[in-house]
């Protein structure tokens, strides 16, 4: 196992993008994954490759660095039940608090799945862009669940995976900053016009902050947070 090296959960979003970046200007060997799990609109996933490319061209140090990207098909998601990510239904609060769009078991499958290929690839850290600081509330975002499931995956499977969450304390405003202070203003246009956040998939409206509806969950958090951002700068 290649001790600098690392693969990034990488859906395409502002997140994982900032994640893949921050990931960049660390690590020697940086590879990608990114998961179908039959989500409703396929936007992010197409959002991926046009993102490494633009890091590859826009970043040389970084072009030199990014290995592989895998797409793993965990489409058998969709068939466990309903949620607002892989059906068309209107997105509102549970009996249990949280928001429809939670999809159960998604990270703690994507972290499974990563894990398993970055064993057999030889990469030392998962990075994933999960956030306490101002998300939806979904219980496998949260610290503690990473780091017992880091735990369980190494008992699991005799390695010494890290799992890195960059993203994991800061807010959405933070993100933009640490954007800006690992790539420039270079890599907050390429974030702001390339990367996919909506969960309604729009990519016809371009805001300030980038594309979306403008309406949903995902575009409030990030419409906010480019605006403190921006009233910071
Ligand atoms: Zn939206």
């Amino acid at each position: 196992m290649n001790e600098d090296s690392a693969l990034v959960l990488f859906s395409g979003g502002q997140d994982s993008t900032t994640c893949l970046a921050w990931a960049l200007a660390r690590f020697s060997r940086v590879e990608t994954v990114g998961f179908d799990y039959g989500q409703r609109h396929s936007v992010e996933l197409d959002c991926r490759a046009a993102v490494r490319q633009s890091l590859a061209s826009g970043f040389a140090d970084w072009a030199q660095r990014l290995g592989p990207d895998h797409v793993l098909d965990l489409r058998f998601i969709r068939a466990l039940g309903q949620s607002a990510m892989t059906e068309a239904i209107q997105i509102e609060m549970q009996n249990n608090a949280l928001p429809n769009t939670f999809v159960p078991g998604r990270n703690l499958l994507f972290f499974t799945a990563a894990a398993a290929l970055a064993y057999r690839r030889g990469l030392k850290r998962l990075v994933g862009g999960m956030c306490e600081t101002d998300y939806s509330g979904y219980p496998d975002c949260r610290d503690d669940t990473l780091k017992a499931l880091q735990a369980t995956l190494n008992l699991g499977m005799e390695s010494r995976l890290v799992v890195e969450t960059p993203l994991m304390w800061i807010d959405k405003a933070e993100t933009w900053t640490l954007a800006r202070d690992l790539g420039g203003n270079a890599l907050v246009e390429l974030i702001k016009h390339k990367t996919h956040t909506c969960y309604v998939g729009d990519r016809e409206n371009l805001h300030a902050w980038g594309y979306g509806c403008g309406a949903c969950p995902a575009c409030e958090l990030r419409a906010n947070g480019y605006k403190v951002f921006t009233a910071m700068a």
